[in-house]
C-alpha cells in the first residue's frame, strides 16, 4: 500500500505531496489524516497522510517507507482535511500551510507532550487485600498502602504521598510481589479553575427570544439554515446561543461559538462553563501550550462537544457540529492577519455547508457586507428588537463641539460631559470614556464647520503623516496630494487644523477634575503583558476604579452593570479615518459603546462629542437606527464604488529597511502593470493600480509599501486577484522583506 504525504515544511519547491510505502504493520491502521514520520533527504520529517492507494507510478527503487505514526489516532479529521484543501485552493496557499491551521502549533515537532501521572491499583481482588497486608510483617508502610488501596480504586502516587511519606519504593516492593500495578496515565490540563460547579439555572425566555428560536430550531434540526441574528445591545443574544447549543447536544451533535478574543475574559469562561460543565472546551490565546493541546485533545476525542473560542477555534476538531455561531460578526478580528489569510465567517459558512450545521452570525451592528447578504436572500434575518426585562435603550445626547469653541471652551470635555461626569461620580456610579486609537497620522478638519479635508476623487479623508512628512495631505486611495490649507475650503474659517487628542491627555484632564477617584486607562500602552488587560478590567469591575478611559477595546462586549455614563470624546476621530469603512466603523463603535451604558438596573446616559453633529452616521448611531445607517451607507458605497460594489485588493510589502520594501513593492507594481497590459479585460476592470505607502507607513517596526488596486467586482477581478496572489508568491523578496496579498483587507491602514 502507498500513501501520499504532505511534508510539514512550507517551501516553494515542496508545495506538493510525496509518495511513500506503507509498512505492513500500519496497513490496517492508516487512513487520510494520520500524522507520520517520514524520511526526507537525510532527515526525518513530520507529515500528514492525505491519500492511500493500492498502486503508484513512482519506480520502486525511489520509494521510501513511512517510519512510524506520531499519534495513535488520526489527528486531522476527514472534514478538516477537506477544509484544508478548500482553503489552499481559495487562498492560493500550499496545503502544508493550511494543514497547520488544523493542529495545535505545539503538536508539530513534538513540542508539547502528553502529561502523565503515576497511578497505582490493586492487582489482587480487594477481598484479599487485608490478608496480604497482614503478611507484610514489619513494614507498616506497605501495610498501610495496601489498606488504602483495598477499596479497589485507582489512586495516584501523589495522592498516596499525602498520607504515606515517600510511598514509591514501598509500592515498587508490593509490585514485585504481584500485589499492585503501577502505571502512567494521561492527565489533561484544565485551563482556569471552576467550571465543574452546579449548572446555572435557565432564565425564562422573552417572547422575542422564543420567536427567534422558533425560527432557527427547525432548520437546524434538518442540518441547515443560515441566519443573521440581529439583536440590539442587551437583547439577550447569548441566551439564544445557549438554547441552540443545548439543542445541538440533544441531537447528538456539537457546537462552535466564536467570539472576539477580547470577550474571552475569565468571567466569561467561568460563566460559560457554569452553563455547560465539562462538555465545554475553551480555546484562546492566553492558554499555555499544554492547556491548548489538552483542550484540543478533549475536543478531538469527543469529550468536549461545545467549543468556545477566538478566530482559530473555527478549526476545532469537532465531529458533527450542529450549529456554528459567530458572535459580534462585524468584528475585524475574524479576519486572520497572518498567512494564510482567511475569514473565520467564511470558514464557518463552509463548514456548516459541508457538515450540515446551522450557521448563526450575530451582531447589534451587522457589517454592511453581511446585511447586504440578507437583502440578497443569502442569509435569513432573525431579530431581537428590544432589550430584555424592558430595560430602556440608552439616552444618547450629541454635543456640538463647534459651539463649545465659540463659547471659548478649549478643553477636551464639553460642559455637558463635564457636568454629567461630576454628577455620576457624586452618585458613586461608574463612567467610561472612549477615545480612538492614537494615530500614526492625522487628518485636518475645521473647528468651525466640522468638515475634514477630503480627496476630491475618493470621498475619503486625506492624511497628514506625523513622521517623515512632506508637508502635504495625501489620499491613500488614488495618490492625489495637496498642501495643507490655511483656510477651510468649505467655510473659509481659519480654525482649520490637525486633529488629535489621545487617551493620555483625557486621563490627565480627568485626574485634574477628579483627583480622588480611581482611574483606569486602557490602550495598547497599558495592556501589555500576559494579564495586563484582565488586571485593569478587574480593577474597574471591583469598583476600586470608577472611571475607565480607553480606545475602542473597551467598547466590545464588556458587561459592567454599574456603568451609567459613557462619553465619546471625539467621534470625528473614527469618522475621518482614511478608510472607506470609516463610517461603518463609527456607527458600530458608537452603537456598541452606547450599549455599554445602563446594562444593569440603573438607566444609562451616553454623550457623544463631535464637530459634525449633523452627519447622518452620528444621527443614526444616536438613535441606534441600524436600518437608516445601512440604507445611507449602502447607497454611498454604490455611488463611490466601494465594496460590495468593487473589490479592494493590495500587495502589501513589509521590510526591515524602507528602501528594500519600496524597491520590492515597485517590482510588484511593474508586475501588476504587466498583467494588466497582457489582459485587456482585467485592465477594463481596474479603476486604480497604485504604488504607495499605506497610511501606517511603519507598523511593529516594519516599513510598509503597497500596490493598491480598486476593481469592478466580477469574474475579471477574481481572476486578476488569483494572478496577483501568484505574482506576490513568485516574486522572491530580498532578505528581511515579506509580501502579503490582501483581498478586501480588514484595514486599509
Ligand atoms: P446581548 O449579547 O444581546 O447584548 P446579553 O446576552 O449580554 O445581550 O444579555 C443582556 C443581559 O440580559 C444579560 O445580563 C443576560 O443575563 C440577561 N438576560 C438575557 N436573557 C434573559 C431572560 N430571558 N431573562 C432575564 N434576563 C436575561
Ligand atoms: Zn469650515
Ligand atoms: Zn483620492
Amino acid at each position: 500500500m502507498f500513501a501520499q504525504v504532505i511534508v510539514d515544511i512550507v517551501h516553494q519547491n515542496v508545495a506538493r505531496s510525496f509518495t511513500y510505502r506503507v509498512p505492513e504493520r500500519l496497513e490496517d491502521t492508516l487512513c487520510p489524516g494520520w500524522r507520520v514520520l517520514v524520511p526526507f533527504g537525510p532527515r526525518k520529517l513530520e507529515g500528514i497522510v492525505t491519500e492511500l492507494s493500492e498502486c503508484c507510478d513512482v519506480p520502486p527503487e525511489k520509494l521510501r517507507t513511512i517510519v512510524d505514526t506520531l499519534e495513535d489516532y488520526p489527528a486531522v479529521l476527514p472534514s478538516l482535511l477537506q477544509l484544508a484543501r478548500h482553503l489552499a485552493a481559495s487562498t492560493h496557499a500550499p496545503l502544508a500551510e493550511t494543514l497547520r491551521l488544523m493542529l495545535p502549533a505545539q503538536m508539530r515537532g513534538g513540542r508539547v507532550r502528553v502529561k502523565t501521572e503515576t497511578a497505582v491499583q490493586l492487582a489482587i481482588p480487594p477481598s484479599e487485600a487485608e490478608q496480604a497486608a497482614a503478611a507484610q510483617g514489619r513494614s507498616r508502610k506497605r501495610q498501610m498502602l495496601l489498606t488504602l488501596l483495598s477499596g479497589g480504586e485507582t489512586q495516584t502516587v501523589q495522592e498516596l504521598a499525602q498520607l504515606v511519606r515517600d510511598p514509591l519504593p514501598a509500592l515498587r516492593q508490593l509490585e514485585a510481589q504481584g500485589l499492585v500495578r503501577i502505571f502512567e496515565r494521561e492527565v489533561l490540563r484544565r485551563p482556569g479553575g471552576g467550571g465543574d460547579d452546579a449548572p446555572t439555572p435557565d432564565p425564562t425566555l422573552t417572547p422575542h427570544q422564543q420567536e427567534a428560536l422558533e425560527n432557527m430550531l427547525p432548520p437546524m434540526r434538518r442540518g441547515e439554515g443560515r441566519f443573521l441574528l440581529y439583536g440590539v445591545t442587551g437583547s439577550g443574544k447569548t441566551e439564544v446561543f445557549i438554547r441552540l447549543v443545548r439543542e445541538a447536544l440533544r441531537l447528538g451533535k456539537g457546537a462552535i461559538i466564536l467570539v472576539p478574543e477580547i470577550v474571552l475574559t475569565p468571567q466569561m469562561v467561568d460563566w460559560f462553563r457554569g452553563r455547560f460543565g465539562p462538555v465545554a472546551a475553551v480555546l484562546h490565546s492566553r492558554l499555555s501550550p499544554g492547556e491548548r493541546f489538552d483542550e484540543w485533545r478533549r475536543i478531538r476525542r469527543g469529550d468536549a462537544r461545545v467549543v468556545i473560542g477566538a478566530r482559530s477555534a473555527i478549526f476545532a476538531p469537532l465531529e458533527h457540529p450542529g450549529v456554528i455561531i459567530v458572535d459580534e460578526e462585524h468584528e475585524t478580528t475574524y479576519l486572520s492577519d497572518r498567512h494564510p489569510r482567511y475569514d473565520a465567517r467564511d470558514i464557518a459558512a463552509w463548514r456548516c455547508g459541508e457538515e450540515h450545521a446551522a450557521l448563526v452570525l450575530a451582531s447589534a451592528t451587522p457589517s454592511i457586507l453581511t446585511f447586504a447578504r440578507v437583502q440578497q436572500g443569502r442569509l435569513r434575518l432573525v431579530e431581537l428588537p428590544r432589550r430584555v426585562m424592558d430595560r430602556p435603550m440608552p439616552q444618547v445626547e450629541i454635543v456640538d463641539m463647534r459651539r463649545e469653541l465659540e463659547r471659548g471652551n478649549r478643553t477636551v470635555f464639553s460642559d455637558a460631559l463635564r457636568s454629567a461626569l461630576t454628577a455620576c461620580m457624586r452618585k458613586g456610579e461608574q463612567a467610561m470614556l472612549l477615545m480612538n486609537h492614537r494615530g500614526y497620522n492625522s487628518f485636518v478638519s475645521c473647528r468651525s464647520c466640522g468638515q475634514a479635508v477630503k480627496c476630491p476623487h475618493c470621498d475619503i479623508s486625506m492624511t497628514y503623516h506625523m513622521t517623515g512628512s512632506d508637508g502635504m495631505l495625501h489620499c491613500h486611495y488614488c495618490g492625489h496630494a495637496e498642501p495643507v490649507p490655511t483656510l477651510c475650503p468649505a467655510c473659509g474659517s481659519p480654525y482649520i487644523r490637525f486633529f488629535g487628542a489621545g487617551t493620555q491627555k483625557v486621563e490627565e484632564e480627568l485626574r485634574r477634575l477628579f483627583p480622588d477617584t480611581g482611574i483606569v486607562r486602557m490602550d495598547v500602552d497599558t495592556t501589555g503583558g500576559k494579564d495586563g488587560h484582565a488586571r485593569l478590567l478587574a480593577e474597574f469591575r471591583s469598583g476600586r476604579a470608577r472611571l475607565l478611559v480607553g480606545t475602542q477595546m473597551i467598547a466590545k462586549g464588556l458587561d459592567f452593570p454599574r456603568v451609567t455614563l459613557v462619553g465619546v470624546v471625539a467621534a470625528d476621530m473614527t469618522l475621518n479615518l482614511p478608510d472607506y469603512r470609516a463610517r461603518e466603523r463609527t456607527f458600530q463603535l458608537l452603537t456598541q459603546v452606547a450599549g455599554r451604558a445602563g446594562r444593569g438596573t440603573l438607566p444609562g446616559q451616553v454623550i457623544i462629542q463631535t464637530y459634525k453633529p449633523e452627519d447622518p452616521v452620528i444621527l443614526a448611531a444616536a438613535k441606534q437606527d441600524y436600518r437608516a445607517f445601512f440604507t445611507e451607507e449602502y447607497a454611498r458605497r454604490r455611488s463611490s464604488f466601494y465594496p460590495p460594489f468593487s473589490v479592494m485588493a493590495r500587495l502589501l510589502v513589509e521590510g526591515d529597511s524602507p528602501e528594500a520594501a519600496q524597491r520590492h513593492a515597485a517590482r510588484l507594481h511593474e508586475g501588476a502593470e504587466a498583467l494588466l497590459a497582457e489582459h485587456p479585460d482585467w485592465k477594463r476592470a481596474t479603476l486604480v493600480c497604485l504604488l504607495d505607502q499605506p497610511p501606517a507607513k511603519m507598523l511593529r517596526g516594519r516599513h510598509r509599501w503597497h500596490v493598491l488596486l480598486k476593481l469592478t467586482a466580477g469574474p475579471a477581478a477574481e481572476a486578476l486577484c488569483g494572478a496577483l496572489t501568484e505574482l506576490g508568491r513568485e516574486t522572491e523578496p530580498p532578505p528581511g522583506v515579506e509580501t502579503f496579498f490582501e483581498y478586501n483587507p480588514v484595514t486599509m491602514m
